[in-house]
């Protein structure tokens, strides 16, 4: 813990490869130590209660996410929906309120009007946003606006830092900051699943009546008005795979999608448009474009007919309603 301290106090001023060899050597050693449980965790397979399965009777949901990051990630977006346009993928983009980029109406739109989803990423993204349940509520409003504004119904915080109970403050239909399993992330206890989960507000008392009373009619949501959609991210994030642990193939994703499939939950992967180098530069902080687009090839030919592909959105709806 001292150590982690030292490193995060030290860590503006040492340079980027320096930093990332110290990351790399953490990482491998506690690869070998959760080997019994990343990437696959065994026990999260387990399916919610009356589970009745996915939509279309399709075997697994196939579901995409970005978290865009920076300014190179901004402007490099472009390139990485068109390679999931080619292969006829869509998925969730989520931007920082107030981060390094500006946001603009046009590309909110654009994105809607090619059938992607917007997301919020936090509100800065500066690790702080749980600090306090003051500098939380704070934030909450804020985003609340957001959220309003850009049409967005999901949420993922920075660094998947989260707090469950606090997240009932945002207007939102589901909250993505989880994960089955990640010993990699600050906060590293993982959601246990490879399903969604509803997360119910404790609170509100006034809402569990009026569910009970809805719930007689077959036409009313099944479940109360007031909580939100959990959906943990279940295939290693890219920054894991190919920054830090320097994987050079789609091995491990493959291997977990096929165990998911097998399982029938959710393949949901998280992908940063800032550390895909789509011009084979050779760039050390980030990937060739080609492991992502092989990645969904093999997913389109592999498990042709098993998936349901759709925007998170789209799954936390089709949970939130689902007789469970
Ligand atoms: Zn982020």
């Amino acid at each position: 813990m001292l150590r982690l301290k030292l490193y995060y106090h030290a860590k503006p001023y040492l340079p980027w490869s320096l930093r990332m060899a110290i990351r790399r050597y953490f990482a491998q050693r506690k690869r070998k130590r959760y080997q019994e449980a990343w990437p696959i965790d065994p026990s999260s397979s387990e399916a919610p209660a009356n589970w009745n399965g996915w939509p279309e009777q399709k075997q697994f949901a196939f579901i995409l996410s970005h978290d865009v990051e920076s300014q190179i990630g901004y402007d490099q977006l472009d390139k990485l929906l068109q390679i999931e346009e080619s292969l006829g993928f869509r998925s969730v983009v989520n931007f920082i309120p107030k981060g390094q980029y500006r946001v603009t109406e046009e590309r909110l739109l654009n994105l809607k009007e090619r059938g992607f989803e917007v997301g919020v990423h936090g509100l800065y993204h500066d690790g702080k946003l749980y600090n306090s349940l003051t500098r939380f509520e704070n934030r909450a409003r804020q985003i609340n606006q957001y959220l309003k504004n850009w049409g967005a119904t999901g949420f993922r915080s920075p660094l998947m830092h989260r707090n469950l109970d606090w997240l009932h403050k945002l207007d939102i239909a589901y909250d993505s900051s989880t994960f089955d399993t990640d010993p990699f992330e600050p906060q590293p206890d993982g959601l246990g699943t490879i399903f969604p989960k509803w997360i119910s507000n404790p609170k509100s008392e006034r809402d569990k009546s009026k569910f009970t009373s809805a719930s007689h009619e077959s036409t009313a949501p099944k479940r109360p008005s007031t909580g939100y959609v959990e959906l943990p991210y279940t295939l290693p994030q890219d920054s894991t795979l190919y920054l830090l642990l320097k994987e050079q193939t789609i091995d491990i994703w493959k291997s977990k999608t096929a165990w998911v499939a097998k399982h029938g939950g959710m393949a949901f992967v998280n992908v940063h448009p800032d550390y895909i180098d789509f011009e084979n530069t050779g760039n050390q902080s980030q990937y060739p474009s080609a492991i992502y687009a092989d990645f969904l090839k093999h997913v389109k030919r592999e498990h042709a007919d098993q998936y349901w592909h759709t925007i998170p959105n789209e799954v936390a709806n089709y949970f939130r309603n689902c007789d469970s």
